[in-house]
């Protein structure tokens, strides 16, 4: 089929880093790379392998100002292919690798991938109401705040309907940005941060090789509170392994009680073959916590907890079940409501305790 639109489509593309966090998987975010890669790429637990552990980058502006004029573009010519056929249904068949390119997705070049995830990336951005952006990828506040402003108003004067943008942070990062930048960056339109605290106690985060202190995480957090943008923490139970974990789940509750984020979101330590912490559990250097372990530790954290956010589970990270083989927590991405659902979480853990081990299946295919 030769039609003008559908050949203009064909034309545009941007840059998608690899990952996001699920809460704006959820809503369908815009993704916009503002950096590529993690500029540490160190964290034991990690080392950068959600970004292949590629070199760290930082993108120029004008290169970031020429994908936010590519995604309008083709947020352009969906909305006339749209309106000339009916429905927003009819163009999710365009968006086929079938109809655009006469391949499937594996047959597809380097550019052509690239034009159809950009594409798709749009397309369902539009259909859950052009709402949130993502901006990409695991440190964007490394950028000089000045280009993250530009950035920002540029989002907002092309998209005046987005009602929330959000990224990842470092808290070695936004512990040294001033209060002005952070206040400057919210009037922008930042939104929300996402922070990696993993734990609050330093002897883990110095094991680990986080290249961040209990102290830098308050501090950072802290003035990200103070600046008015809203705060998602991540932290990970089980990264104490056995020896650490009483005062990784102590420490961890005290410093959140600090800093007091809008999220705490659990993402339990789950090895990965590809980082030296698995060498370590390997060789017996560190020891994993068995399933009641990880529950014993989490409880001690919620008991421990005392701040008004949200406790969300909302990975299949968290892994532990139900007898009925329903997920123990809710996976949604409100979570437990805190001080209110304290309770509500505790019968949980203990309702978990109380199952035997072998239900709660921690998929660790690689051990095997
Ligand atoms: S800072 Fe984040 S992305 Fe980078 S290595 Fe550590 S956990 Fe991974």
């Amino acid at each position: 089929m030769e039609d003008l639109e559908v050949e203009e489509l064909k034309k545009y593309k941007f840059e998608i880093g690899p990952i996001r966090p699920p809460s704006e998987g959820g809503s369908h975010s815009l993704l916009i790379r503002v950096t590529c890669n993690c500029p540490w790429s160190k964290c034991k637990f990690c080392y950068g392998t959600p970004y292949g552990r590629e070199k760290f980058r930082k993108r120029g502006l004008e290169e970031i100002i020429k994908d936010i004029q590519s995604i309008k573009n083709i947020e352009d010519v969906i909305k006339r292919l749209a309106a000339r056929f009916g429905s927003m249904d009819w163009v999710s068949h365009i968006i086929d690798p079938l109809f655009l390119y006469g391949k499937f997705f594996d047959e597809l070049d380097d550019t052509e991938y690239k034009n159809i995830q950009s594409i798709i990336n749009v397309y369902n951005w539009m259909c859950s109401g052009e709402k949130t952006v993502f901006l990409q990828d695991a440190n964007s506040l490394v950028m000089s705040s000045k280009d993250l402003v530009t950035i920002l108003k540029y989002i907002k004067k092309h998209f005046p309907q987005v009602e929330r943008i959000t990224s990842y942070a470092r808290s070695s990062t936004l512990s040294r940005k001033s209060l002005n930048d952070l206040i400057m960056l919210k009037n922008a339109g930042l939104d929300r941060l996402h922070v990696g605290l993993e734990s609050g106690d330093d002897d883990v985060l110095k094991y680990v090789n986080k290249g961040a202190t209990a102290d830098d995480h308050i501090i950072g957090g802290k003035k990200a509170k103070k600046a008015k943008i809203e705060l998602s923490e991540y932290i990970m139970p089980g990264l104490g392994g056995k020896k650490l974990s009483r005062q990784h789940a102590e420490n961890t509750a005290r410093v959140i009680n600090e800093i007091n984020p809008d999220y705490v979101r659990s993402r339990p330590y789950t090895p990965n073959p590809l980082t030296p912490l698995y060498e370590e559990m390997i060789n017996g250097e560190f020891e994993l916590l068995t399933p009641h372990e990880y529950l014993k530790e989490l409880k001690i954290l919620v008991k421990n907890l005392n701040f008004e956010g949200r406790l969300c589970f909302d990975h299949m990270m968290n892994f532990w079940m139900k007898k009925d083989g329903k997920p123990l927590f809710s996976r949604n991405y409100e979570g437990y409501k805190f001080p209110d659902e304290k309770g509500r979480v505790l019968s949980l853990i203990d309702e978990g305790l109380s199952i035997d081990e072998s239900v709660h299946e921690h998929k660790l295919e690689y051990l095997a």
